[in-house]
């Protein structure tokens, strides 16, 4: 096959020029034994986009064996900090550069708004690298005394080699920064596997390597079914730390294909299913937009998406009748149209299983009162869905979605929302809206989760650390945290004067 596409953009009909080979030793390459492609379709016409060769297992032998010869030859300990942070920064110059085009791959392929992919999507990515470029020439280990006239020891914080990432198709190009950044920084060197349904922005991102300067094999791009290229990477014995984003059940594969091959690192980002509880001394306008931002913003295929909302009993109608108002005002549709707030959900496999736990909700006996229709036509749009008079063991209430539906519950005492907040295998994100400090401070230490955002929902920021506890994850993204996921620390013990008789 080609491999370079054309890609006409909706509205404007500009035409991208995109390399859809497998990006390895910086150059775009064919499979070296597969024909089998990858078909992107854009999720709100439901029409192919363009084709992607699609790695095989031995394709990501090559793409591994470039790593690790970049590793031991051009990166890792052989570049300084001072250049690691010099190209990471020119790279973020040239991702602010492409911005629109960036975009316009992202918006076409995973379906969210143009403007919000520029805006957030890539604006807080390029933010991301900056931020670890910061880090790239400070990531220093201690100086440890033993005693006071023969010894002492330090340590060093060196790269830990060869990594895998794989990422999921929700934020593919926060997700790529996210992994690259902070293993950047640290030095090491990347193969990376984007979402099948999702490629075409991180082979966007792989010129942009080039282009930066980086030594070929720094960076190495497979797109790949997760049962092929993605597995391979976890199971595959040169690689020395596998990061990935995505689903609790994928998760539990990786960490065992990690076990079972050579006890590769792990860190995981999972799935989760958020409570966010509303007290009734709260800003019940204010908690109405947060509680409704937590579920519907990128349609709900958000890992931290606020999918249960618990209300105290006194304020339960008052909010309610505020929280269907606010989630009425979100505008599904194209998300090359500029009225467009929320675009369709990304695929028709993430549509039907959105829709069967719609039908799941009504089934158990749950009370719709927004959304539950479908639309006519194509693309895979789904409308703001509310459920109440739920109970905890509905599938609604226990299952991650995935898509902009919300289950309302209510509760009378403070220990009450606490246990129903808790009451889940995940423990991603959390959020409490109150206006009473104590009661703030009690709760948020009680919350089971990586993060709990009080009074506010869904913030992200590069200097925070972001993670799961319970079945979310394993280690932490974002902030210092991430460096310890990418370097391995290394104690020298140093003698200057003991003498063995
Ligand atoms: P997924 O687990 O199906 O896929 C994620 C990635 O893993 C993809 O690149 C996929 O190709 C790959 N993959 C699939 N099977 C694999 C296997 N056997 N071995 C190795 N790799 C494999 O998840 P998804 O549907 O792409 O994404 C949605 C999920 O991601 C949700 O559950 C969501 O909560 C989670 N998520 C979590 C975070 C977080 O930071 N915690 C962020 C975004 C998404």
């Amino acid at each position: 096959m080609s491999t370079v596409a054309t890609i006409t953009v909706p509205k404007s009909g500009k035409q991208i020029k995109l390399p859809t080979g497998l990006f390895i030793n910086n150059q775009f390459v064919p499979s070296v034994d597969g024909k089998e492609t990858i078909d992107c379709i854009n999720p709100a016409t439901e029409e192919v986009i363009c084709s992607v060769v699609a790695a095989t297992t031995k394709d990501i032998d090559v793409a591994v064996a470039a790593a690790r010869e970049a590793f031991n030859t051009t990166w890792g300990k052989h570049v300084s900090g001072i250049e690691r942070a010099r190209l990471l920064n020119k790279l973020a110059d040239l991702m602010e550069r492409d911005a629109q085009e960036l975009a316009e791959l992202e918006a076409l392929d995973n379906g969210k708004p143009l403007r919000i992919a520029r805006d957030f999507d890539v604006g807080d990515s390029v933010g991301c690298l900056r931020y670890y470029a910061g880090w790239a020439d400070k990531i220093v280990g201690q100086s440890i005394e033993i005693d006071n006239k023969t010894k002492f020891a330090f340590t060093k914080h060196e790269p830990i080699g060869v990594c895998g990432q794989i990422i999921p198709w929700n934020y593919p190009i926060m997700m790529w920064a996210w992994k690259v950044a902070p293993a950047l920084a640290c030095g090491c060197t990347i193969v990376m596997k984007p979402s099948e349904n999702t490629p075409l922005s991180a082979l966007k991102l792989s010129e942009l390597i080039v282009e930066a300067g980086f030594p070929p094999g720094v960076v190495n791009t497979v797109p790949s079914l997760g049962s092929v290229g993605g597995a391979a990477l976890a199971a595959h014995r040169d690689v020395d730390k596998v990061a990935f984003t995505g689903s609790t059940l994928t998760g539990r594969k990786i960490m065992a294909a990690a076990a079972e091959s050579n006890l590769k690192k792990v860190s995981l980002e999972l799935g989760g299913k958020s409570p966010q509880l509303i007290f009734e001394s709260a800003d019940l306008d204010q908690a109405a937009n947060w509680a409704a931002l937590g579920i519907l913003y990128n349609t709900g295929q958000d890992c931290t998406a606020g999918s249960r909302v618990y209300v105290q009993d006194s304020i339960y109608d008052k909010f309610v009748a505020l929280l269907v108002t606010k989630a009425k005002q979100l505008n599904v549709g194209d998300g090359f149209d500029e009225a467009t707030t929320a675009g369709p959900v990304v695929s028709k496999a993430q549509y039907d299983k959105i829709w069967s736990y719609i039908d799941a909700g009504k089934q158990e006996g749950a009370q719709c009162i927004l959304g539950g229709e479908k639309r006519p036509g194509k693309g895979y749009f789904v409308d703001p869905t509310i459920f109440t008079h739920i109970t905890p063991d509905m599938k609604i209430v226990k299952d991650e979605i995935f898509g902009p539906v919300l289950s309302v519950g209510r509760f009378s005492t403070e220990e009450e929302a606490i246990k129903l907040a808790n009451n889940t295998t995940y423990g991603l994100g959390a959020g409490l809206h109150s206006n009473d400090a104590n009661q703030c401070m009690r709760v948020s230490s009680a919350l089971e989760a990586g993060t709990v955002w009080v009074n506010q929902y869904n913030l992200l920021y590069n200097n925070v650390p972001f993670g799961g506890k319970k079945q979310s994850g394993i280690g932490r993204e974002l902030g210092s945290y991430a460096l310890e996921e990418y370097t391995s620390v290394k104690a020298v013990q140093w003698n200057y004067g003991e003498k063995l008789d």
